[in-house]
């Protein structure tokens, strides 16, 4: 069972069936990723090609042919990360328990922990624990970043490339970050000789090595160098720039709000049916049983692009109607929603950030819905503008807290874990924001109903 996922540049979703006392762990094991690929330049550059890859065939091959060179020491430093980070919190007993307990749980993990024996076998203490985990963080950020500048990317046209340059004996602890990591563990934790050509590697730390503006320049730059001749180019380019420029806080709790809760184990299958006609469109929306329009946000980089629809469900068939189409300045989008009668559910706060008042005007019920299909850590500063003086509450389930927040009658809503709330609270005292029970929110029940549709027909990546 999969109980948490990085994805990349959409944060981290968590198993809605997690066990209670596994999440504070599982939050530690996904941020240590998250961290490790954002502060690097070749886990910034693997991101770009992952946020690129849904458009475009040579970001998905790079990106499939990189993975392998980063992969292995991502989980040994973040299943590492994890328990270490028990033991300076919990002490010894919770340390050595968690450890049994991987064992039984997760194989594999548990090898990726044993991997490190080097490393967890010094752990004597809280303190001690600490400092280990801090190191091996560190030992990761060295491993990651390596030389881009280096890489001839006009050459690697595919996965067969990337093996064939990046295993060359000359290359391969230049730019394998799993070798480069093996190095420097060796050469810290273990005595033997085989660390003798670690010296001329670490001649290139300078202060400048972690800044992560040039991390973010250096990976750009060797996108610029994939992407010569392709028209995609500054789509692409412009896509990926948001990949880790956008710094997140390390605030306590922020990890919280990086994480959505999501049942990764769900088998159902959603089905798409694609629409090329507008008032096709329109009609079997205006007869579908819900008569809920969802506009999808516009991606970066192709903001001219708008994607609209609808669910319907079928026996056991989930299918989503869409109608995707070129829009400059939201003309048509406008016109549509002039002629339609049901709901609105705006995915993400960015159209109606801009637009709320336009929108307003148009849409004839109300209220208008957000929901937020990305993490509320991004997103924080445009909630306090948008709803500011307005009021929120948490409609608390089983597995999961709905956040839901109202001004106006527009509605925002997303799904939280619960340890997110209190740091919440304390995010949106900045906009005055009045806290409410749930019973006295207004349309509390459309909105946990919609949320379990919205939540339902959420992507499942194939990983
Ligand atoms: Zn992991």
């Amino acid at each position: 069972m999969d109980e948490a996922e990085f994805r990349y540049s959409n944060g981290i979703v968590i198993d809605t069936e997690i066990e209670k006392e596994r999440i504070e762990d599982v939050l530690k094991h996904e941020f240590t990723h998250s961290q490790t690929y954002a502060k690097s330049t070749f886990g910034q550059l693997f991101m770009m090609l992952d946020k690129n890859a849904l458009f475009d065939e040579r970001s998905r091959i790079l990106r499939d042919g990189l993975f392998p060179y980063l992969s292995r020491m991502q989980e040994q430093v973040a299943i590492n990360v994890e328990l270490l980070n028990k033991c300076s919190k919990e002490g010894i007993p919770a340390y050595k328990k968690a450890i049994e307990d991987l064992k039984m749980r997760n194989n594999s993990y548990y090898n990726h922990f044993r991997k490190l024996c080097c490393i967890n076998g010094r752990v004597d203490s809280g303190a001690a624990a600490e400092t280990l985990a801090d190191l091996l963080e560190n030992i990761a950020y060295w491993a990651l970043n390596v030389d881009l500048s280096q890489i001839n990317f006009e050459r690697l046209k595919s996965e067969k490339d990337i093996k064939r340059f990046i295993e060359k004996p000359e290359n391969i602890m230049r730019f394998s970050p799993n070798k480069r990591f093996d190095l420097m563990v060796n050469h810290i934790f273990r005595n033997n000789n085989k660390s003798d050509g670690i010296s001329t590697l670490i001649e290139d730390l300078d202060e400048n090595f972690f800044d992560i503006e040039r991390i973010h320049d250096e990976a750009m730059k060797a996108l610029e160098k994939i992407y010569v001749n392709n028209p995609l180019k500054a789509r692409l380019l412009r896509r990926a720039d948001s990949i880790g420029a956008v710094g997140i806080p390390e605030t306590e709790g922020v990890d919280k709000l990086l994480t959505q809760p999501m049942n990764l184990n769900d088998s159902n299958k959603l089905e798409r049916v694609f629409l090329s006609n507008e008032d096709e469109f329109i009609n079997q929306l205006n007869s579908s049983s819900t008569r809920i329009l969802y506009v999808m946000k516009n991606l970066r980089g192709f903001e001219d692009i708008q994607a609209l629809a609808f669910r319907s469900e079928e026996n056991d068939r989930k299918i989503n109607h869409i109608f995707g189409f070129q829009d400059d300045n939201h003309k048509i989008l406008f016109r549509i929603l002039n002629r339609i009668e049901g709901k609105v559910v705006f995915y993400n706060i960015n159209l109606m950030y801009k637009e709320w008042k336009s929108v307003r005007k148009i849409v004839r019920q109300v209220p208008i819905y957000i929901y937020m299909d990305v993490p509320l850590a991004y997103y924080i500063e445009k909630i306090n503008k948008m709803f500011f003086g307005g009021k929120y509450t948490y409609i608390q389930e089983e597995k999961k807290t709905i956040f839901a927040v109202e001004k106006k009658s527009i509605v925002l809503f997303a799904n939280i874990v619960k340890d997110a709330e209190e740091v919440l609270d304390g995010k949106l005292e900045m906009g005055k924001i009045r806290k409410i029970p749930p019973a006295d929110f207004p349309n509390n029940e459309e909105v946990t109903v919609l949320d379990h549709i919205c939540a339902q027909y959420e992507e499942k990546l194939p990983r």
